[in-house]
């Protein structure tokens, strides 16, 4: 007899993460080209003598923080190792085996893995205009359906939906339906049309808004990130489903550091500028003859189709790594100004295998 593994490991599509090569600027993975703060450095320095000590299970400091940031009471509030793993937990702590998981097609790729592997059937809708097809979404829910995710703005598109779109979906989807808003490029948004997720709870009992310290706090390496539920119960859920120890002591003081007032400043600073050098780069891609569509993240989506993956190898022979989703397009992250000129000039280049 040889080990028998569940079946839906051999249909799974893998996750791919962003190719580091060395040499080349990497653009693959929506990380923020800025190092940690000194400051964060300094507090994770200042624990790192006490990792022979198991962290802290429930992120209690950490949890109030981000409670009275968001005026909410604490027990409304998760902590996890990372969003991607409170999307997992979520969709363990709602849907059977057999019960439905609805998103959008295309999305974050975490979506489909963590939902075959839960045991629960995934249920995609397809994208329109590159965008969430909200009156779609809310079409297929079923009596099965547990859980809907709309990730705003959308990865890899980088579109995003707006106040009254969301505000019908929201009221189309049946209470005991949980949705949840994966908001992990919240930071990045500038139109003030797209509403924060956070505003909504009040009114939505069953609406979860996801965030993270990885991109916009710069913390993609220590893997933390949070939930703001509605429903004390959700989150309460949430906690249930974690792994013991799941958020290590450096990243919960990590993000602490992150949120104090003045380097919260300096990192929002940050981000202001990455935005900046969005409008930069859409406009130099404009010139270019790119057509991409309006995003409200630190990434841009070619929709390149058949021609994606030469893309993609043209711009790497620039010293430039891209996420290419082979025969879709390829997701391009906004960096700092001499990172985005190297790869404007890479897609400069590539232009000749269009
Ligand atoms: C990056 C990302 C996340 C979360 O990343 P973590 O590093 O696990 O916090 C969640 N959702 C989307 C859509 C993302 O792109």
């Amino acid at each position: 007899m040889t080990i028998q593994l569940r079946p839906v490991l051999g249909d799974l599509p893998a996750y791919v993460p962003g190719r580091t090569v060395p040499g080349a600027i990497k653009l693959a993975s929506n990380e923020t080209p800025y190092p940690m703060l000194p400051h964060v450095v300094e507090r994770v320095a200042a624990f790192l003598p006490v990792a022979n000590r198991y962290p802290d299970s429930a992120s209690v400091e950490l949890t109030a923080v981000l409670a009275a940031k968001f005026g909410v009471s604490a027990d409304r509030v998760a902590v996890g190792c990372g969003s991607v793993s409170l999307c997992t937990q979520l969709v363990q702590a709602v849907a059977d085996a057999g019960d439905e998981v609805v998103y959008a097609w295309r999305s974050f790729e975490a979506y489909p893995i963590l939902t075959a592997v839960s045991g629960a059937s995934a249920v995609q809708v397809p994208l329109r205009d590159f965008t969430h097809d909200l009156p779609a979404l809310a079409s297929a829910i079923t009596d099965r359906t547990k859980l809907v995710f709309v990730c705003n703005p959308n990865n890899p598109t980088g579109t995003a939906v707006r106040r009254e779109e969301l505000a019908s979906f929201l009221r189309a989807v049946p209470p005991h339906v949980v949705i949840a808003l994966d908001e992990a490029y919240r930071e990045f948004v500038a139109d003030t049309d797209v509403p924060d997720g956070t505003t909504l709870l009040d009114e939505h009992p069953n609406v979860i808004v996801l965030r993270t310290f990885s991109k916009a706090y710069g913390l993609a390496g220590l893997r933390v990130g949070y939930a703001i539920a509605a429903d004390p119960a959700l989150a309460g859920a949430l906690r249930q489903t974690q792994v013991p120890f799941a958020v290590t002591t450096v990243a919960q003081q990590a993000a602490l550091a992150c949120l104090e007032p003045e380097a919260e400043a300096q990192l929002m600073a940050r981000v202001a500028s990455i935005v900046d050098e969005r409008s930069r780069v859409v406009a130099e891609l404009a010139g270019l003859g790119y057509e991409v569509p309006p995003t409200q993240a630190n990434f841009v989506w070619f929709p390149l189709g058949d021609v994606t993956t030469a893309w993609a190898a043209a711009c790497e022979e620039q010293k430039v790594i891209v996420r290419a989703f082979a025969g879709a397009g390829a997701r391009v992250t906004i960096s700092n100004r001499e990172e985005n000129d190297a790869f404007l000039q890479a897609a400069a280049a590539a232009r000749s295998v269009l």
